[in-house]
């Protein structure tokens, strides 16, 4: 075998890894945390992997309680005056929000996991 033979292989093994490398990143992105912002500001970041309920209470009386549940979250309870919110139901999908018109509340779901220090905050009050 010739030296440039053995370069060429070693490129092809080179560039099969790298894709292979891309397309794990690329499945990577699933959901990893759910973030709950209001008015635009976050105040909530969780993992999706612990389960809980959150409740979000605002100054005005509005209350959001979120729940994760099987690497899922949805609306569990909120006192807007739609309720379309609950009615949105469960989302997986990073794609995906929540969204509680009424209570400027939107959730989401991140790819990006949650460093480790940010993780004592339970209950938001505004
Ligand atoms: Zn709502």
């Amino acid at each position: 075998m010739k030296k440039k033979d053995i370069l060429l292989i070693a490129g092809l093994l080179i560039a099969a890894l790298l894709l292979y490398l891309v397309s794990l990143i690329t499945l990577g992105t699933e959901a990893a945390s759910v973030v709950v912002t209001l008015d635009g500001e976050e105040v909530l970041r969780r993992p999706l992997a612990v389960e809980d309920t959150y409740e979000i209470r605002q100054e005005d009386g509005s209350v959001n309680v979120i729940a994760v549940e099987g690497g899922e979250v949805y609306m569990a309870q909120a006192n807007c005056r739609d309720g379309l919110c609950i009615r949105q139901g469960r989302m997986k999908n990073a794609a995906k929000t929540i969204v509680c018109l009424p209570h400027k509340l939107v959730v989401k779901l991140s790819g990006e996991p949650i460093a480790q220090e940010d993780n004592d905050l339970d209950v938001i009050i505004q």
